[in-house]
């Protein structure tokens, strides 16, 4: 028997999820040479993780991912899956009996937790299910937000809660020629927030927002950005931070910060309230969220490792709705070692590590291996490195003429009726979500239940 990947024996990869990770995972197998036949498997009936369901709908030009993905989808030797969970319909272990490899690429589908009193109060929302709803990912769907609050609290200064923030602070006129999910922008035309605070627990210097997405907020029809300007103070080490060759994007953002602190205010209808240095304590509310309880920080140790403690310095602030926006977090799975404290499956460069082992055939990418961290692109090299690693184990696969790779697959979820979809399935639903989508000039309506989109099928 020859090895997987030769000309007689093709070499069988599962790859779980279908967001930029698989696909980069994918395009590296495709691109290796070998013969390759890869089933990417994908809960959602749709493809493209979070680029469809991540990315904001009003960052269009972030999306065009999607135009590679859908040509990768398109080579010989590629099966897509969708509407197939693992876990529910199909376990690890039967991916591994019908292919040589797995690369896990399902992405951190949880958020972190703060571990304060007041946490779960209705009103208090992760930023994955707000970002989830507005982009019509079905698990979402019917997740209910007070917009009628006047005041909300984003907790977090990276880029999720830019968008967050963004959303909020942009009127129905700014958001509804985007793919913005049609229960979301109804929502949010009906919108009572006038203030939304968004809450650094470091300073300044170290609030993780691209420049890019931090200039935005200057250019909103209807909020005005403000910060106050004795909050941009910096000691010596933050300082130092700024003034480091390589620092251009922390510079850039502090610019930024300062010219908003400069501003006056145009007296727009909202106001977005950039604040540092403050940790939140505890949520307060009775049956709903009332108001949230903050700590003044102070920043100790050295530039660039600088961390935030609390002074005892508290205050409150009254809000009705609040996001914590302090970075996703992987979900474990049946059968594969999972890093507790890292939020990631125990990995080494790639390779599924249990007990100091390497385990034959199982391989991660993307953020479920390196954590929630890096732009869309990051996750090409990434991917590639996973994929150079299972080329180097190839001869160790197994030349096990028993793999039976997507038809085994198939054959295995036709047998207990999972109606699985096809990638050409997938392309009369994005079809139809187009054609949904043009009467009211956006670029798609989409469907924001998996019944919905099955139906287009039937
Ligand atoms: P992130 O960039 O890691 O930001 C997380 C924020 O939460 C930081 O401000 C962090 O502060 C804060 N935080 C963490 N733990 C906290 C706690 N216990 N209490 C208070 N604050 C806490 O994560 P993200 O915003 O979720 O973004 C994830 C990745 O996706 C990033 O790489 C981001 O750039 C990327 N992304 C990019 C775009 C885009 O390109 N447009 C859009 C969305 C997301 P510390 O710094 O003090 O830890």
């Amino acid at each position: 028997m020859s090895e997987p990947g030769s000309p007689d024996t093709p070499l069988f990869v599962a790859v779980v999820g279908s967001g930029p990770s698989g696909f980069y995972a994918t395009e590296a197998l495709l691109k290796s040479g070998l013969n390759v036949q890869i089933s990417m498997v994908e809960r959602l009936p749709s493809p493209y993780g979070l680029v469809r369901s991540g990315v904001a709908p009003d960052h269009p030009k972030l999306k065009q991912a999607i135009n590679v993905y859908a040509g990768i989808a398109e080579s010989p030797g590629f099966t897509f899956l969708g509407n197939v969970a693992v876990g529910r319909d199909v376990s690890i272990d039967e991916l591994r009996a019908t292919h040589h490899a797995v690369i896990l690429c399902c992405g951190a589908e949880t958020d972190r937790r703060l571990g304060i009193p007041g946490e779960d109060l209705p009103g208090s929302h992760t930023a994955t299910e707000f970002v989830g709803w507005y982009n019509g990912h079905p698990d979402y769907r019917d997740h209910v937000f007070n917009l009628d609050a006047e005041t909300a609290v984003i907790i977090g200064q990276g880029n999720v809660a830019a968008d967050v923030a963004r959303i909020l602070a942009k009127t129905a006129d700014e958001l509804c020629h985007t793919d913005i999910a049609e229960h979301a922008l109804d929502a949010l035309s009906r919108s009572r927030i006038r203030d939304i605070y968004v809450i650094g627990r470091r300073g300044p210097a170290q609030a993780k927002f691209t420049s890019k997405e931090l200039k935005e907020f200057g250019d909103l029809a209807e909020t005005d950005p403000v910060i106050d300007p004795v909050e941009l103070e910096l000691n010596a080490a933050s300082q130092a931070e700024l003034d480091e060759k390589t620092n251009a994007g922390g510079r850039k953002v502090f610019e930024i910060f300062t010219e908003f602190a400069q501003r006056p205010p145009a007296g727009k209808q909202r106001r977005v309230h950039f604040t540092f240095c403050k940790s939140p304590v505890e949520l307060r509310g009775g049956d709903r969220l009332e108001g949230v309880v903050l700590e003044a920080n102070a920043l100790s140790g050295e530039a660039f490792s600088q961390s935030a403690r609390g002074t005892g310095v508290q205050s409150e602030l009254s809000c009705g709705v609040l996001f914590r926006s302090i970075g996703y977090r992987g979900v474990a799975m049946p059968g594969v070692p999972f890093d507790e404290k890292r939020g990631v499956f125990s990995n080494t460069d790639g390779r599924i590590i249990e007990a100091g082992n390497a385990v034959p055939g199982m391989y991660v990418a993307g953020w479920i291996k390196r954590g929630p961290t890096g732009i869309i692109g990051t996750n090409r090299a990434d991917s590639v490195a996973t994929v150079a690693a299972l080329l180097e184990d190839v001869r160790n696969l197994g030349h096990d003429s028993g793999k039976t790779g997507a038809p085994g697959l198939r054959s295995l979820l036709d047998e207990r009726r999972v109606r699985h979809i096809s990638f050409d399935d997938w392309k009369k639903i994005d079809r139809s979500e187009v054609d949904r989508g043009s009467p009211k000039q956006k670029p798609r309506e989409k469907f924001t239940r998996v019944a919905e989109m099955l139906a287009v099928l039937d």
